[in-house]
């Protein structure tokens, strides 16, 4: 199966690689796709190199390059359930999810193509009649991107879109769990006119197929959304060549309710912050503190609806949330729950792997947490829900910013001044006030602390690949005689 897209053709892997992509709700087939070898990444380098270097991408008007853009977003909505059923097929998500994460592409290709060349720079206050001063915008250059499996089409718009409105070329390689929608949206922009080379496909393992992004001295940036200890490699290899760095990494994101929030839409919200996608979710609300005194009512709730959350494959209309992506990852989660109830957790529902086919795992709840268990402090980035309680605003902010990530979190009260209060002392890059997960493109996302570098989306998530540069332009040069001979 041809599917590297290099230098603006589909071609085979060097060493003709394959491998197969498996469903995660029940093990089936569902697709072989192309594996490639640092081989393969070279090759889409040097053709990244040049695209960039000989053009026409990065000369391109700004607004003809959102043009672009726009015609990607129409042809996507064209094949809307094609790109959901395949995203569906490689994530296990349910279809109704993947149909949603569709609009969601759709809307950020739209708000980066919307906002092409509206801003071209600035002129400098020079103080001098005889000076001219201007800072003006230009691409990065080569980009390597590296995308997870979890929102796989979703993470890879939030990286291509600003990086081609800005005039880069790209190297992407996606999770090798997820690739099918990556193959299927370079079909998209060799549809829509993109020039050859400006984007390239590579398939395969981490180690072998994205490290040298990070590692290689053509590459200017590179742009990782993914776990922390690959961002932490990610960064150190890309030292080497001191190369722009972007990372969006994990979370363990408090969600704190205080006892005069809505109870029924606290609950509510509760469940969907941590079990949406099966807590699959670099955002997802895993970390639950509740004020002392709603904490056995509150808790009681939420574990009874947690309960009776049903699972199934992505195209059971009665499931509500699915599979976890690989067995690999559904031991981990179970390592952690176990290692929360060594700790003295109190497991209140879930816990058991489902038996059968596919990697189920059911919304699991461990109360009477402590801050220093390794399931409250580390991200099981599975349908795991820690319960810890807090007296009062101070005891709330200190446990809410008390872990090493700083992603997202929530603050749940009728108080509006107590909930700006606590919003302002988070030390997180997103909070939801009497919400959970509701984004936008228009708003900046990404992490404090260890959950990243830069922002995604919004006018910052463009700036990121951007270079600046300041043009000084002597209108009347004359000589300045500093050294007299
Ligand atoms: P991961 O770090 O294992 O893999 C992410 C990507 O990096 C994959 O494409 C993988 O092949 C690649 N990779 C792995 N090792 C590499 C290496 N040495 N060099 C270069 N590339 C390498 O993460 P994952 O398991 O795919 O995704 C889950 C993680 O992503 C979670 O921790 C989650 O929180 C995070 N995430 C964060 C956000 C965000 O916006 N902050 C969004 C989604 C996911």
């Amino acid at each position: 199966m041809t599917d590297l897209y290099l230098g603006g053709s589909w071609r085979d892997p060097v060493a003709g690689g394959r491998r197969e992509i498996r469903s995660p709700a029940d093990g089936g087939l569902v697709a072989t796709v192309a594996e490639a070898t640092g081989a393969d990444t070279e090759i889409a380098i040097s053709e990244a190199r040049r695209a960039f270097d000989e053009g026409p991408w990065p000369t391109t008007p700004e607004r003809e390059r959102g043009a672009l853009l726009l015609r990607v977003a129409d042809l996507l909505e064209r094949d809307k359930k094609d790109f959901a059923r395949a995203e569906s097929l490689d994530t296990g998500k349910r279809l109704v999810e993947s149909e949603y994460d569709v609009d969601d592409v759709v809307a950020s290709l739209r708000y980066f193509g919307g906002i092409a060349g509206t801003e071209a720079g600035r002129v400098v206050d020079t103080g001098r009649d005889d000076a001219i001063s201007r800072i003006v915008y230009e691409p990065v250059g080569v980009c390597g991107l590296i995308t997870p499996w979890n929102y796989p089409l979703l993470q890879t718009s939030w990286k291509i879109a600003p990086a081609l409105v800005a005039g880069n070329t790209f190297v992407l390689k996606p999770s090798e769990f997820t690739p099918s929608t990556a193959i299927m949206l370079m079909r998209l922009l060799e549809e829509a006119g993109l020039p050859p080379g400006v984007a390239n496909l590579v398939l395969g393992a981490g180690a072998e197929v994205g490290a040298p992004l990070a590692e290689h001295p053509d590459v200017d940036m590179v742009s990782f959304t993914g776990g922390l200890a690959t961002g932490r490699l990610i960064m150190a290899s890309a030292a080497k060549t001191v190369k722009k760095v972007a990372l969006e990494l994990g979370g363990k994101n408090p969600n704190i309710v205080f006892a005069d929030a809505d109870f029924e839409t606290a609950v509510d919200f509760a469940l969907t912050a941590v079990f949406l996608h099966s807590g699959q979710v670099c955002s997802a609300g895993a970390r639950l503190l509740v004020e002392d005194s709603l904490h056995d009512a509150f808790v009681d709730e939420v574990v009874r609806r947690a309960g009776r959350i049903r699972l199934g494959g992505p195209f059971d209309l009665e499931a509500e949330t699915g599979p976890l992506i690989s067995a690999a990852h559904l031991a981990k989660v179970e390592d952690y729950v176990a290692a929360g109830v060594a700790e003295g957790a109190v497991l209140r529902c879930g816990g058991q792997r489902l038996p059968g086919k596919g990697n189920f795992y059911p919304p699991t709840v461990l109360d009477e947490c402590r801050r220093d268990m390794r399931v409250v402090r580390e991200e099981s980035f599975g349908p795991v829900l820690t319960v810890e309680r807090f007296i009062g605003e101070d005891e709330a902010v200190r446990l809410g910013n008390d872990t090493d990530y700083g992603l997202a979190g929530a603050v749940w009260t009728q108080d509006a001044g107590k909930a700006q209060r606590v919003a302002k002392r988070l030390r997180h890059g997103t909070v939801w006030i009497n919400d959970y997960h509701p984004y936008v493109p228009q708003a900046e996302w990404g992490g404090f602390k260890q959950s990243g570098v830069g922002r995604e989306l919004g006018p910052t998530g463009l700036g990121e690949y951007r270079e600046i540069k300041h043009v000084w332009q002597n209108v009347r040069p004359q000589p300045q005689r500093w050294f007299r001979g």
